[in-house]
């Protein structure tokens, strides 16, 4: 018997996998736990759909445990996929839960950063972000192949787990610097260990080609699921007021929308059509299968956009004037085919291109002092590892520590943690900077260059970092080896005398 039904569908090249999102809802008994129940059992009835995935606090609201409702969905006949995010706790809670995961015999999930916590009991609740998805990918990848930890004894290894995990990228950025962010993200998600990818959610048609051809000429051979939104007008105007972070709906497409509710079904067969073409685009662009969700959708409206989807798949390339919604001025990474509307396999040039973001004077600096001070082999380097040996846990230690920490906080608003990643984000702070601590990579949720947490007011770090290094054509380092989580066991020591000791993980590079 086949090991995991999803996984052996998205590797054939028989088989054009469905996956069906249901959000489990806040609630232990109420409608929309029953609905869930009821519609994973004609899934599984009807065969068409592979596997029901399951959001995880969406929005950053509470909700029903994905992961319980996923060993209820496991006993109705039909795979679940657990959207895994790390909003909400940290690495211990987060291997705790792959246990359990594991112990109920959940393979499937999907990895992600997850929406930023907005709404919870008496007010809004502690963002967590211990991890970031390129780590957990990481942790994943190594309990697969038996997680191997120091106990009191000695070594132990466990017995390997048996996940499929998967990741999110998204192609419809609006800025160079955040679309790079996402594809060089996606790149240490692979390396991490991810499976498959899903994109997110858009509807341009050249967008989803793009990130095909991305993952394709850098040799990746990993199955891409599109991902189709059924999208009614309400939710479309919560996308274009960017309400819901990473979703993309411009106002062209909010246009040809709002003409569809004049229809004497309300749109409803238009949404269904739109949907069916994404498939049928999908399937014959060459994605290993469609990830497909949707307030409320009924089974009987997922098997017509499949049935109608596989119809239309001949003329797939026909259809692509239907999803040309292009973001005013956004970025695209390949040039433009006029014969296709879709994309030549040839990168625009970027070097030329404006810089997304003011490079301050501070980084010139603090590339100077780095190079000063942090360099082996400089004469500087040798003073301050000989001077960090004999002060530590001294009072003189104290003081250094309390002196670097102030001049820290005035240039870039440290938070102590005494394991500094601004080396790896090009002197931007992923601690304090960014509201989810992404040390590896800008999360799906930026719009236009805006953090998602504060639009308009500050740009993700990411865009930052990435302008600051391109400045000096360095900014493919954003690709680099993974930057490990935060060790707490430094948090509130000097990093400069971790760094020189050997304690933190610049230093063991
Ligand atoms: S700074 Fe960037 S990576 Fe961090 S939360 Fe904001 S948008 Fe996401």
């Amino acid at each position: 018997m086949s090991e995991n039904l999803l996984r052996d569908a998205l590797l054939s090249p028989d088989v054009f996998p469905v996956t069906w999102e249901l959000v489990p809802g806040r609630g232990a008994r109420e409608t929309a736990q029953e609905n869930i129940l009821k519609w994973a059992g004609q899934a599984a009835e009807g065969g068409n759909v592979q596997a029901i995935t399951l959001t995880d606090n969406p929005g950053g609201t509470p909700a029903m445990s994905a992961d319980f409702m996923a060993g209820e969905i496991l006993k109705l006949g039909i795979e679940p996929m657990v959207h895994f995010t790390c909003k909400d706790k940290n690495r211990n809670q987060i291997e705790s839960q792959l246990y359990a995961l594991d112990r109920t015999g959940v393979k499937n999930i999907l990895v992600m950063s997850g929406d930023y916590p907005v709404s919870g009991y008496q007010g809004r609740p502690a963002p967590v972000f211990d991890l970031d998805p390129v780590h957990v990918l990481q942790l994943i990848s190594d309990m697969n192949k038996g997680l191997k930890y120091r106990g009191i004894k000695g070594d132990i290894i466990h017995q390997s787990s048996h996940f499929f995990a998967g990741a999110v990228v998204s192609p419809f950025k609006a800025t160079e610097a955040e679309q790079m962010a996402q594809y060089y993200k996606l790149k240490k998600k692979i390396a991490a260990g991810a499976q498959f990818i899903i994109t997110q959610l858009g509807y341009d048609a050249r967008k989803f080609h793009e990130v095909l051809l991305f993952v394709k000429q850098n040799g990746f051979n990993i199955p891409l699921i599109g991902n189709i939104y059924i999208l009614p007008f309400g939710a479309a105007k919560m996308m274009n007021r960017n309400e819901l972070p990473g979703s993309v709906v411009t106002d062209e497409l909010l246009a040809d929308l709002d003409k569809e509710r004049s229809d004497s079904d309300k749109g409803e067969s238009a949404r269904i059509l739109r949907a069916a073409r994404m498939y049928a685009i999908m399937k014959g662009m060459g994605f290993s299968g469609v990830h497909i969700g949707g307030h409320n959708i009924k089974y009987e409206q997922v098997e017509k956009i499949i049935s109608q989807g596989e119809a239309l798949v001949p003329s797939w390339p026909d259809l692509v004037k239907y999803f040309v919604y292009p973001i005013k001025d956004g970025f695209y990474y390949y040039e433009h085919d006029p014969a296709t509307g879709l994309n030549k396999e040839i990168p625009v040039q970027r070097q030329n291109r404006q810089l997304d973001a003011r490079v301050e004077l501070i980084y010139g600096f603090s590339r100077f002092f780095h190079k000063l001070m942090f360099e082996p082999g400089k004469k500087l380097y040798a003073v301050m590892k000989g001077l960090s040996g004999k002060i530590e846990g001294t009072k003189l230690g104290n003081i250094f520590h309390k002196l670097e920490h102030l001049s820290k906080v005035m240039l870039f608003n440290c938070k102590d943690c005494g394991d500094c990643a601004l080396i790896d984000v090009a002197y931007v702070c992923p601690m304090s900077q960014c509201p989810k601590n992404q040390r590896n990579g800008a999360c799906g949720g930026s719009f236009n260059g805006w953090c998602e947490v504060y639009p308009g007011k500050k740009q993700c770090v990411y865009v930052r970092a990435y302008a600051r290094l391109k400045k000096h054509g360095e900014e493919a380092q954003l690709q680099n080896n993974m930057v490990p989580p935060c060790n707490w066991d430094l948090n509130q020591t000097s990093s400069w005398m971790n760094y020189y000791l050997g304690k933190d993980h610049t230093s063991k590079k």
